[in-house]
């Protein structure tokens, strides 16, 4: 088991045994549906598993977790004295805002009495006859209501990655979803990241400067963009205050949710220069502009995606030093766009620096049998989300999922244990590096 996992034991109890509604879920989307709950006068709790709320907040604090949504229009939209109090610190504000955020607003509107903590449910079924949901929870009790809200989350199961081998790994190791609380210390130290998703992503260009040596395993790039982040001043705040009508009302314009609203023009009418000019301007932009203001064909014609995905493929050429690296991040089987786009911070410059090394898996496999040469203690390893295929496995043409990495840290200053970096004549692995 990677660290950070345990559950604290006091599990959040209740004689109470029946509601009218029970909400599963205590992250973004259960707070909401509790907070209409309690205005409407309903009898409603709220069950989480985890030991406290804010879901996807609450868990992945690893370095560099972060909103790739603007932050102002992340938060709740119901209360204008909500928008008017809360200050977003940061354009894509960080996990500890985000979870700072989530219990202001629990606070402020009284919410934690309806919650119930370490309350996972295991199953629930509908009794015909009772016209009422059964509810079995993981501390043993049953409950009943007439109405069961999902807010489970779609990204509230970690991946671990099923490597053989994990389990006489000796040193420490952690999943970004279970990201332990205290600081992890990883200066100096070799750290090993498997998985290059959008977790992935956001780490590497947090961590590349502050570790020993860093070593990516990558199974296959994923194309990602500027994240182009920046501090909110107060004055900029006080502007978004008095847009906030607007902001949001793009927003529910928008597919995804998004301020960015598509270019619409037609790519075939713009001429090339006028493209480039687009993407030039939207590439040096905060957030998902470069994916959802780009040209809709982007997204239908294969010839306007291939032309797109050049163009950044060249940007990654020019931000990454060595070619034989920059190829290497470069996707081949999809284009720019089709998959969630990842945004980055330093991403491709953190390959520049030479304690950074990249790892192809389909050059050199990760291969976890036993190398005794190796010193194996006094090494960390930390896992994200990923569906990191076992061990030797061939590689599918597609990753389930894309929010994923495992990483090991290892200090090899100790010992006498030698620093080698990975090559493809070494067959290293994720609990290998020596
Ligand atoms: C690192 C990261 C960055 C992200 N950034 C963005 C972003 O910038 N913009 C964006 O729109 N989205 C982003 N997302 C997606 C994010 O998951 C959603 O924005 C949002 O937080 C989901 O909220 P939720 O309440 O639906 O689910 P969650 O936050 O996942 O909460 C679900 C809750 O349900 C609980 N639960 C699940 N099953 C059970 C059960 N059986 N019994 C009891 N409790 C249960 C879980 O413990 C969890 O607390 C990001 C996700 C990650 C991981």
């Amino acid at each position: 088991m990677t660290e950070g996992t345990k559950a604290p034991s006091d599990k959040a109890c209740s004689d109470k045994s029946h509601y009218e509604v029970i909400v599963i879920g205590a992250g973004v989307a259960g707070i909401y549906q509790i907070k209409r709950l309690a205005d409407l006068g309903v009898d409603a709790t709220v069950l989480d598993g985890a030991p406290d709320l804010g879901g996807t907040w609450y868990r992945n604090r690893y370095p560099g977790a972060r909103f790739d949504s603007e932050s102002y229009t992340y938060g709740y939209s119901f209360s204008r004295e909500l928008l008017n109090e809360w200050h977003w610190k940061e354009r894509f504000s960080g996990q500890p805002e985000n979870l700072r955020y989530l219990n202001y607003v629990t606070d402020k509107f009284d919410l934690r009495k309806y919650m119930q903590f370490n309350a996972k449910v295991e199953a629930a079924q509908f009794d015909e006859a009772g016209h009422l949901w059964r509810l079995r929870i993981d501390d043993g009790r049953e409950l009943t209501c007439r109405f069961v809200i999902l807010a489970v989350g779609l990204l509230s199961i970690p991946t671990p990655p099923r490597l053989e081998g994990m389990d006489s790994f000796k040193g420490r190791s952690f999943h970004t979803f279970y990201w332990p609380h205290e600081p992890v210390e990883m200066a100096g130290k070799k750290v090993a990241i498997i998985g290059t998703g959008a977790t992935a992503i956001q780490i590497i260009g947090e961590i590349a400067d502050k570790v020993g040596e860093l070593t990516v395993f990558q199974r296959r790039p994923n194309w990602a963009a500027p994240l182009n982040n920046s501090p909110i001043s107060d004055q900029e705040m006080a502007d978004i205050r008095s847009r906030y009508d607007d902001i949001f009302a793009a927003c529910s314009r928008s597919p995804g949710g998004f301020e960015h609203e598509p270019d619409r023009r037609g790519f075939y009418e713009a001429t090339r220069e006028e493209r480039l000019a687009l993407w030039d301007k939207l590439y040096g932009e905060p957030g998902f502009g470069i994916w959802l203001s780009n040209f809709r064909e982007i997204f239908t014609d294969e010839a306007a995606n291939a032309e797109f995905s050049a163009y950044i493929a060249d940007r990654i050429r020019k931000r990454v030093k060595d070619p034989v690296t920059a190829e290497k991040l470069i996707p081949r089987d999809h284009g720019f766009g089709v998959q969630r786009v990842p945004l980055e911070t330093g991403y491709f410059e953190a390959y520049n620096r030479d304690n950074v090394h990249l790892v192809d898996i389909s050059e050199t496999p990760l291969d976890a049998s036993p190398r005794p040469a190796c010193e194996r203690r006094r090494v960390t390893t930390i896992s994200t989300s990923s569906s990191i295929p076992p061990a030797s496995m061939p590689l599918p043409a597609r990753s389930t999922t894309s929010t994923s990495a495992a990483l090991v840290v290892k200090n090899c200053s100790t010992n006498g244990a030698t620093a080698r970096r990975p090559s493809s004549a070494c067959s290293c692995t994720a609990f290998q590096i020596c």
